[in-house]
């Protein structure tokens, strides 16, 4: 049978009748556990032997159960794992690799939630980052490159500076240093690019972005290609490879086969670190996700009408989107994003921080707030907010400079759009 499109399997993939009830639509499991059928079954179920029964929503739910192999279908990946945050997904995927005393390298060019994670909290748990600020350069990512190198990490569209990755390049570096390349994949999301058809090994998501495309839950998931081989080096990945003491003993490696990675993701750190996501949030992605197409497409349209209108105002210094001409990343988002590098563009204004702030204070139809990826168009400045963390140095290496201003193009109309935006710039410059 050929594949369905990715239109019909954004609506199918993993989803089918309720076998209960014959609800269509899937229903919202809202329990926090499930009855055994008999003491075997139970037994088995917590020696992972069972991997179908669900026990406790912790570990599974059938309603995130259908976002997670929507999503793993949509990567074009062998399965994926759902969580409570992009936060949280970013941070097992690399803690599912990475121990006390390992280290990873990342581009800079990250959100500002990551940054502080892999710069604090990581070192925190005795694991170094090292951060590649051009990351278009492959002497500068084999030069970071070490023997205790676990992954290497980047965003395939960043946010807020709209890099594109060259994912094959970098996952190319990644695979002769022997380690996999994890790409966050939230600004395009996979209807506009899949990293894992470019070389990449794992995505992570935050799903409370695009993929919702509604502002109403957080959410995160991790998607596995299922082609790094964990096991062609076994000393260098003991978590997978040598008997794990809270499971009798088990090596996942041997057990699971291409699906380890995921199962001990699942089974050890969401099991003991607790960031499962709630069923009633699984439901409102699996709303979002059902019409992420159409959305995705409107979006971009939004979104290059906004980034040309900018370039064209005197008072706009520069515009960061790479679906423009003349753009640092045009050539990679032609080449990665075909039908558009999505709906994050930033912009700077002549006259700085404080014409900035003005402009944002002005605008009436685009909401002030920390987020992306809403129906709703959307506005901050990240220099005193999301990246208000960084010294400047840092931001700069993330691509944020202190008049940056950061837009999501919701989907209402573009006259509309574009009306605010002039009304702002009037504002900004008094
Ligand atoms: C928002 C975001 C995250 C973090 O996701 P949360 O769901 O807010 O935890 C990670 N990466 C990118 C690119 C994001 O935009």
């Amino acid at each position: 049978m050929t594949r369905w499109s990715f239109e019909t399997r954004q609506i199918h993939a993993g989803a089918s009748p309720d076998p209960a009830t014959g609800a269509r639509a899937t229903p919202i499991y809202a329990t926090s556990s499930f009855v055994f059928a008999d003491a075997g079954q139970a037994a088995d179920s917590f020696a992972l032997r069972d991997l179908e029964t669900h026990a406790y929503t912790r570990l599974s739910n059938p309603t995130t159960a259908v976002v997670e192999e929507r999503l793993a279908d949509l990567e074009n990946g062998i399965g994926a794992v759902a969580v409570a945050s992009g936060q949280a997904a970013s941070a097992l995927a690399v803690l599912n690799l990475a121990r006390a005393g390992d280290h990873v390298v990342s581009a800079a060019a990250l959100y500002g939630g990551t940054f502080n994670l892999f710069a604090y909290t990581l070192a925190d748990f005795g694991i170094t980052v090292d951060f590649v600020t051009d990351a278009d350069d492959p002497a500068a990512w084999r030069a970071a490159l070490r023997p205790n190198t676990k992954a290497l990490y980047g965003e395939s569209v960043s946010n807020p500076s709209g890099a594109v990755l060259d994912v094959e390049l970098v996952a190319g570096i990644a695979h002769e240093a022997g380690v996999p390349l994890i790409v966050d994949n939230t600004v395009p999301t996979p209807f506009l690019t899949r990293p894992l058809d470019h070389g990449a090994d794992l995505v992570v998501h935050s799903t409370t972005k695009f993929l919702s495309g509604h502002g109403t839950g957080i959410g995160g998931v991790v998607v596995d290609g299922g082609k790094f081989d964990f096991q062609a080096s076994p000393e260098r990945w003991p978590q997978l490879n040598q008997p794990d003491p809270s499971y009798q003993g088990l090596v996942f490696g041997e057990r699971f086969g291409s699906l380890a990675y995921l199962l001990r993701l699942r089974t050890k750190l969401v099991r003991d670190l607790g960031p499962a996501v709630s069923p009633f949030t699984s439901f409102l992605l699996l709303q979002g996700i059902e019409t992420l197409s159409l959305r995705m497409t409107r979006h971009v349209a939004n979104a290059r009408a906004i980034a040309e209108w900018l370039w064209a105002q005197p008072l706009v210094e520069r515009v960061h989107y790479p679906g423009l001409p003349g753009d640092r990343w045009h050539e990679a988002a032609l080449r990665y994003l075909p039908d558009g590098p999505g709906a994050v563009l930033a912009f700077e204004l002549t006259g700085g921080l404080e014409a900035g702030k003005r402009f944002v204070d002005s605008l009436s139809l685009f909401s002030h707030l920390a987020n992306i990826g809403d129906v709703r168009s959307l506005v901050i400045h990240p220099a005193s907010t999301t990246h208000a963390q960084l010294d400047e140095t840092q931001q700069r290496a993330g691509g944020v400079t202190p008049g940056l201003i950061r837009l999501s193009a919701g989907l209402e109309g573009i006259g509309d759009l574009l009306a605010d935006l002039e009304r702002g710039m009037e504002k900004a410059h008094g």
